[in-house]
């Protein structure tokens, strides 16, 4: 009476009663977003700057057994401790793109990622890496990945970071003491990924067109110019 059903066949169907499901949990999960019965979970934080100086040796070593005993006050959360608890929860990758960088507490964030190995890459701006005090010397000494860029009459001005390639942070701040301790400045961080896709492509794109390898060392005479 029932026809016996081949292995080929039953895989068929699984198949498409897999797709059917997926599809299925997609409809439902646009349906209830769109109703407002559900709110997005995604993260979404904005962070202004300046902010007042506080300990932050906690998020480098968190399982301590004694108390720090450095002068600045403990156990405050600030717009900076919250933007390095975002960069130290990477853990497989950060792509920096970042017009200036001289603070020393952010390159010591960058130097324990990348020695936790996780990927680090750096492109900033040719003018700005050379100024007193910029770090990218002592992060390519350490061993991490920078590229600046190439071209003479622009600035690379971008200042946005990709923690494992789903969260962007994002704003006007610069990674320097004067932006982070006196500046008026802005910081957004999110996990939306039409915001963050964009952002990893532009990263790409960026890495690619300043790759040394695609670029002839300039003479003296076009370096000038
Ligand atoms: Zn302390």
């Amino acid at each position: 009476m029932f026809r016996q059903v081949s292995f080929k066949e039953l895989m068929k169907m699984f198949g498409v009663g897999a797709v059917a499901l997926v599809l299925g949990v997609e409809w439902l999960d646009w349906l209830t977003r769109r109703l407002g019965f559900r709110r997005d979970s995604r993260l979404k934080e904005v962070l202004f700057f300046p902010s007042p100086q506080t300990c932050v040796e906690h998020l480098f070593t968190p399982d301590r057994s004694f108390p720090c005993a450095c002068p600045l006050p403990h156990g405050t959360e600030t717009s900076f401790s919250r933007l390095l608890g975002h960069l130290l929860s990477a853990c497989v990758s950060l792509d920096l793109c970042l017009f200036s960088f001289s603070h020393v507490e952010l390159s010591r964030v960058v130097l324990h990622l990348h020695n936790r190995g996780v990927t680090v890459r750096v492109v900033t701006d040719r003018d700005y890496m050379a100024i007193i005090g910029s770090q990218i010397g002592t992060l390519r000494r350490a061993g991490i990945c920078v590229r600046h860029e190439m071209s003479t009459a622009v600035h690379m001005h971008h200042k946005f970071a990709l923690v494992d390639g789903r969260k962007l942070i994002t704003g006007s701040l610069n990674w320097t003491l004067t932006a982070v301790q006196s500046n008026k400045e802005n910081v957004m961080v999110t996990e939306e990924p039409e915001l963050v896709r964009p952002y990893q492509k532009e990263f790409q794109k960026l890495w690619e067109a300043n790759d040394p390898a695609n670029h002839k060392p300039q003479t003296k005479k076009q370096a000038a110019k």
